[in-house]
């Protein structure tokens, strides 16, 4: 059993199964997820045979690194893992001036088929266990310290879909914001998700502080669906319907997340009936201009058009951010993930 897979009962009922006392659980819990320690040797609060036994019964090394890329300006650093069945993802940390945010990944692969990104080029080999999504944060966590920085965001925004694998997506976030624990509090992580409706409602019905982000990327069926196949069974006006549900249940502001793709979505045309579309919702957009992907031919907007998108949905009263394309050259920036060793 890997170690990062158990909750903190789980730990409990482990170690009084072991004869252990219950102040056990506790110590065990905090050099995991409060000290970091990765090895049963350094918890030297613990009787050696207890270390013993955590070594020989439980897994500690499930997620195996293969490499590790750092992009040319220092900022960006991409790990692919290795899972235990040969099964590679990819973990990204992002260093900015005034925070250190990490995009993990929830599944090896994707079943969702967006046609821009390289996850859902490669197709879905299945889903990650709670401790595999927990341990890309410990792992960036430990990695930040040895550089004397925090980290002080999350992002559910690598490899998959989380809202196709909703409970552990959701179960790892629980662990990881255990104050008695990791102590990462729920308004640090994003889930991004693809647009999965009963999922939306089901995270609005949970009332969760989590932020929340769906991938639009279109305003029109024809034109969604042509990119991102799951519109043929959620359209549009589903989607918007879910988040209108959300932002209602929650009083939680939702972003949506658009990829500018030069001639397809970057157009006045198209900016104006997003306005149109967004101006009754809480909400902001994130904007990105596409990052390119063998599998798919189109192209990045231009810095112009990007500005003149944004420029018509702020008009509107709708806020709308441009990010920054980051870690291109390590191809570590969004819809690039494609567990590849390149
Ligand atoms: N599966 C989830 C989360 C992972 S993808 C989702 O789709 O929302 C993270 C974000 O990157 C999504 O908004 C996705 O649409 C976007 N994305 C995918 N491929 C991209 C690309 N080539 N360029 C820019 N953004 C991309
Ligand atoms: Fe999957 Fe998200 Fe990529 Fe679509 S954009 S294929 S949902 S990871």
């Amino acid at each position: 059993m890997y170690i990062y897979d158990l909750d903190f009962q789980e730990i409990k009922v482990r170690l009084s199964s072991w004869g252990e006392s219950e102040y056990r659980a506790d110590q065990l819990w905090r050099g995991l997820y409060q000290n970091l320690f990765s090895q049963p040797d350094e918890f030297t609060n613990l009787p050696a045979a207890t270390r013993n036994r955590l070594d020989m019964e439980m897994d500690w090394l499930s997620l195996g690194v293969i490499r590790e890329l750092t992009s040319s300006d220092r900022k960006t650093t991409k790990t692919l893992f290795s899972l235990n069945d040969g099964n590679l993802i990819e973990t990204v940390l992002m260093r900015y001036d005034r925070r250190n945010t990490v995009c993990i990944s929830t599944q090896a692969g994707c079943a969702m088929g967006c046609v821009f990104c390289a996850t859902g080029q490669m197709g879905y080999k299945r889903n990650l266990t709670r401790g595999e999504i927990v341990y890309q944060v410990i792992y960036t966590a430990r990695q930040l310290l040895r550089e004397n920085k925090k980290l002080s965001n999350v992002v559910l925004m690598g490899m998959g879909e989380p809202f196709h694998n909703y409970e552990n997506s959701l179960s790892a976030i629980d662990t990881l914001n255990d104050p008695d624990g990791f102590n990462m509090g729920a308004r640090r992580f994003t889930i991004s998700t693809v647009g999965i409706v009963p999922m939306i409602k089901r995270f609005a019905d949970e009332k969760r502080q989590v932020n929340l982000a769906i991938s639009l990327h279109a305003v029109d069926d024809g034109a969604r669906t042509r990119m991102m196949p799951v519109n043929k069974r959620w359209s549009i006006t589903e989607v918007l319907d879910a988040c209108r549900y959300y932002t209602d249940k929650t009083g939680r502001r939702i972003s949506f997340e658009w990829a500018l793709i030069e001639g397809v979505n970057d157009t006045t045309e198209v900016a104006a009936r997003l306005a149109e579309m967004l101006k009754v919702l809480l909400c902001h957009v994130n904007a990105i201009p596409l990052n390119p992907t063998s599998g798919f031919s189109g192209s990045p907007a231009s810095a112009e058009r990007a500005t003149l998108f944004k420029s018509i949905l702020e008009n509107a009263g709708i806020t709308c951010t441009i990010r920054a394309r980051r870690g291109i050259d390590i191809h570590a920036g969004c819809g690039q993930l494609a567990g590849t060793v390149i």
